[in-house]
């Protein structure tokens, strides 16, 4: 199985990625978690990329690419992967797929997680007391959620086109999204060897609650 997220800051890459991992017995590689070890190891990249962490802004995708490519040339005899962080623009999104086709393994499955802003800096605040993140104070959470919704989101709509895409409603309990995420995966993982990208179309879960009696009118932007 290969997944990648796509997801605001806060909505549950890394616990859900986490899941995905044990579950499948596959590498959750968190671009996030790389570069953040990167910068307690005062590597040159942890070193080039420190200040664009603090300030919540986007690493540039050279540096980004290259780190995403030797860790998935590192786990390329596991055959799976859950990428978390990666791609985060455009740009990204066509070079990470350029990078899959090159190692013979492009994501089979685009995982949106959705949750609107006022939830999300809700959760990065509680987290930001617990652990102390540098890029968790509510002004670089602002900037981090607004690079979201200008250059992350947009690419959604690109693996909606490559019929890889799944949502998934992310306001909710981590538990009942993560059963949500596996089901939905379980099922796909029986065809995504043998369906053809183009003969399949996106899976939105995310209006479920709402069919199932859950009385939430609005729905999550993110
Ligand atoms: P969050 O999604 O909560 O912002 P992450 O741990 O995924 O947390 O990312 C933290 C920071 O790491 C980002 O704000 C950014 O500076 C950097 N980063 C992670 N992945 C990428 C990427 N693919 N491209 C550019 N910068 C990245």
């Amino acid at each position: 199985m290969r997944v990648l997220m796509v997801a605001p800051p806060g909505a549950g890459k890394g616990t859900q990625g986490a899941l995905i991992g044990a579950h499948f017995a596959i590498p959750h590689i968190a671009t996030g978690d790389l570069l953040r070890d990167h910068v307690a190891r005062r590597t040159e990249l942890g070193l080039a990329v420190r200040q664009h962490l603090e300030n919540g802004a986007l690493v540039p995708d050279d540096l980004v690419l290259q780190m995403v490519r030797q860790a998935l040339e590192l786990v390329a005899a596991n055959g799976g992967y859950v990428l978390d962080g990666v791609p985060r623009n455009m740009a990204q999104a066509r070079a990470l797929y350029q990078i899959g086709r090159e190692l013979g393994m492009t994501a089979n499955v685009a995982l949106h997680l959705q949750a609107d802003d006022h939830e999300l800096i809700r959760r990065l605040l509680a987290r930001a007391a617990l652990e102390g993140r540098a890029d968790d104070t509510e002004q670089v959470i602002r900037r981090r959620l607004e690079i979201y919704r200008e250059v992350t989101h947009p690419i959604v709509a690109w693996y909606g086109a490559r019929g890889i895409l799944v949502s998934v409603d992310a306001m909710r309990p981590a538990e009942q999204v993560g059963r949500e995420i596996l089901a939905a995966l379980e099922v796909m993982k029986t065809f995504v060897d043998h369906v053809p990208e183009k003969a399949r179309t996106p899976v939105d879960l995310t209006g479920l609650g709402e069919a199932f009696g859950d009385r939430r009118t609005t729905h999550p932007p993110g």
